[in-house]
């Protein structure tokens, strides 16, 4: 088996369900995180690790789309709510502008 993600057990449950709708077989085990918290690792097999990943991809941009969606962060530039997450590749996600394309961090 191998480790795909290790969340909190929220995350953990919620990325189990896409896994299970793409009928990627998976285990979760809790283990001791930081702060006294639990975190859950989610593990697949050998052969189920590449699929696995690319779910957990599409998990990953689906929740970040959410709490954009969710958050009332504008434009460094022109004060629009219209931004998007996209790829970078320096930081790990950046938000765009659709209305001026200005690049800026999600934090
Ligand atoms: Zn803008």
């Amino acid at each position: 088996m191998k480790t795909i993600a290790q969340l909190d057990p929220d995350s953990a449950a919620d990325l189990v369900q896409w896994l299970k709708k793409d009928e990627v077989p998976c285990e979760t085990k809790v283990i001791p995180g930081e702060g006294g918290l639990e975190d859950c690792e989610i593990l697949v097999s050998e052969t189920d690790f590449d699929r696995a990943c690319d779910v957990a991809e599409k998990w990953d941009a689906a929740r970040l789309a959410e709490k954009v969606k969710k958050s009332t962060r504008k434009c460094d530039n022109c004060g629009s709510k219209n931004l998007e997450p996209v790829p970078h590749e320096t930081l790990e996600t950046v938000l765009r502008c659709k209305d001026c394309d200005t690049l800026m961090p999600v934090t």
